[in-house]
């Protein structure tokens, strides 16, 4: 059987990438293992899909060539997908910081892109796996339900999170078997786990949330840490672990917009036990086992100066040291995969490789938590879509 374009992976950028060259007149088939595409769509955002950020810009995402998603970033916007969002009649709100979601179900995402798929003339099929790629003049795919061959092959076999919903590495083995770079792909926006000396004090506190300022590697991200009970993780933890590598503290500022040494002085001057006194800022059960971990063994009054001004410090920038992450069973995404070097900003296509494309996850572009992911998935497609 031959197509023009055969896109491996039903998910984000595959289907979206798909009805682009649909839509060109292009003939695409489209091949998903697993028995039904978009399986990572149904489960987003809580099953409401957080389907774009209104605020995306490169500064949202990581890469070791920070300026590689500009241009397709630049020409798909949120305000693009948006207005597609709204063409299929999809409500959705803003829940914070710019992060749009379903009112009803991410399974409408889902539906609408099988529609633009269906409406470009795509055929999707379900249930079969990609098992090797060859070229000679053509592309030749083998699959467990027979071989195709197309003029160009479309990579959107996305990232290692998540092995249960049908994640695999075979992106990264196409890109190598032709000779294509990878940055070794990691666990990115991923629960850290403690070593478990630091896990014995923290664990008590599994569940409880406290809002702070996380830092790492020259990145800062304010907004709740969660305690684990393997460690932390809540949006702030999430989001520093995209920076952060082994070996390497975090900074939490537990008193993000307050200075603390004041605070601690008037405290001290009104007889106030430290615990007391940070139950007002912390949550209370917070407040008693940090104390109890990193507090002198001696009431508030009888701090020093000195005493207040480390405690100070401590409260601003407490050093946590993660033992590691709870790894691509529970990783949102996969830091690192092809290599930008390799590809075209303006197509995604391989430089070396004429007529071969990575779109979506699969290419070494992270997003941010908060709708970016999604937002790369679309506009990498929607790049190479006009090109394939
Ligand atoms: C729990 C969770 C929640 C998330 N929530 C959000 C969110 O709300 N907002 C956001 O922006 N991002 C979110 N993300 C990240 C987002 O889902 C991904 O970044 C995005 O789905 C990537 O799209 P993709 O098309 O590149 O890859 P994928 O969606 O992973 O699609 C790749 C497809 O390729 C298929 N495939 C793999 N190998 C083969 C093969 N050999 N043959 C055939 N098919 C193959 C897979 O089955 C899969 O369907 C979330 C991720 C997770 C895990």
């Amino acid at each position: 059987m031959r197509a023009d374009v055969i896109v491996i992976g039903g998910g984000a950028a595959g289907l979206m990438c798909a009805f682009e060259a649909g839509r060109r007149g292009r003939r695409v088939v489209l091949l998903e293992h697993n028995e039904r595409v978009g399986r990572k769509i149904e489960i987003s955002g809580g099953g409401r899909c957080n389907f774009t950020n209104v605020n995306a810009s490169p500064g949202n995402f990581i890469s070791r060539n920070p300026h590689f998603a500009k241009s397709a970033l630049a020409r798909y916007t949120p305000a693009d997908f948006v207005a597609l969002v709204r063409r299929h009649r999809i409500a959705y709100h803003e829940k914070k910081l710019g992060q749009l979601f379903c009112d009803e179900s991410a399974r409408q995402i889902i539906t609408m892109l099988l529609a633009e798929c269906e409406a470009a003339g795509v055929e999707v099929r379900t249930g079969c796996r990609v098992e090797e790629v060859r070229k000679d003049e053509l592309f030749r795919v083998s699959t467990n339900r027979g071989a195709l061959e197309s003029e160009s092959l479309v990579v959107a076999t996305g990232g290692l999170s998540i092995p249960k919903l049908g994640a695999t590495d075979f992106g990264y083995r196409v890109a190598r078997q032709f000779g294509l770079k990878v940055v070794q792909p990691e666990p990115g926006l991923v629960p850290l786990t403690l070593a478990p000396r630091d896990l014995a004090s923290f664990q008590a506190l599994s569940g409880v949330s406290v809002p702070a300022v996380v830092r790492c590697d020259g990145a800062e991200f304010a907004e709740n840490i969660l305690v684990t009970h393997r460690g932390l993780s809540g949006p702030a933890v999430l989001q520093i672990s995209s920076y952060w590598s082994r070996g390497r503290e975090l900074s939490v500022d537990l008193m993000p917009g307050a200075d603390a040494r004041p605070l601690l002085l008037r405290r001290r001057a009104s007889g106030a036990e430290l615990q007391t006194a940070l139950g007002q800022n912390l949550p209370k059960r917070f407040a008693q086992v940090w104390c109890e971990a990193f507090a002198l063994r001696k009431p508030l009054r009888a701090y020093t100066d000195a005493e207040i001004e480390a405690t100070a410090t401590r409260l601003h920038d407490w050093r946590v040291k993660p033992a590691g992450t709870e790894g691509f069973q529970k990783a949102e995404v996969t830091k690192g995969g092809v290599s930008t070097d390799e590809l075209s900003s303006k197509t995604l296509e391989a430089r070396r490789v004429p007529g071969l494309y990575f779109i979506g996850e699969v290419v070494d572009v992270t997003g941010h938590l908060g709708g970016y992911n999604f937002q790369w998935a679309w506009a990498s497609a929607h790049a190479a879509g006009q090109f394939v």
